[in-house]
């Protein structure tokens, strides 16, 4: 099998500068996390329960998916699997509850990485019931109905999810990521 499945928020669209930008700028003096502080996947969870709600509102805003910039070195590397003959697939989960957030991602393949890119897209809640090689993704436990997914989950290295929750953790840049490329080894 040489598909390979990618995660979209965290990994190729920036999802947390999009964030600040937006929360700096409807709530200039309210509490921020600063980005270098970030830890954990769930963004919410790190602001204090009285904020949870707008911290959610900036991101359930129509729009924002939309407005997303692509994370630096990920739409080269996600090109240059598809050319080498790769069956690379943008593998992502809409959020819950978010009546335009599937429409906007796959608009937003079809402006960065073309309308190849955005026929291939796997739009699921559940990585799980999906085959590939590996799943390149920010976060660090996926879970789903089957237990046993064919992929290697390997995480996509970012600031807040660097503390180990696994026991065997596997994470790549973009540049681990274009030496398996080059090599077809997952250990570079
Ligand atoms: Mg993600």
């Amino acid at each position: 099998m040489n598909t390979l499945l990618v995660d979209m928020d965290g990994v190729i669209a920036d999802f947390e500068t999009e964030f600040y930008e937006r929360w700096r700028r409807r709530y200039p003096d309210e509490y921020i996390v600063e980005p270098d502080a970030r830890r954990g996947w769930n963004m919410e969870l790190q602001y204090p329960e009285h904020l949870r709600t707008q911290v959610r509102d900036v991101y359930m805003e129509p729009g924002f998916f939309s407005s997303l910039k692509p994370v630096a070195g990920a739409l080269e590397a996600l090109n240059v699997a598809a050319a080498a003959g790769f069956d690379v697939r943008v593998c992502t989960a809409p959020m819950k509850h978010h009546r335009t957030c599937a429409q906007e991602k796959i608009g937003w393949l079809h402006d960065h990485l073309g309308s190849d890119f955005a026929h291939r897209a796997i739009i699921t809640r559940d990585k799980t019931l999906i085959h590939g090689l590996f799943l390149l993704d920010d976060r660090q436990i996926i879970e789903g109905v089957n237990q046993r997914p064919t992929w290697r989950h390997i995480i996509f290295d970012t600031i807040y999810n660097r503390e180990p929750v696994l026991a065997h953790e596997k994470r790549w840049t973009w540049e681990d990521f274009r030496g398996f490329v080059r090599t077809g080894s997952m250990e570079p």
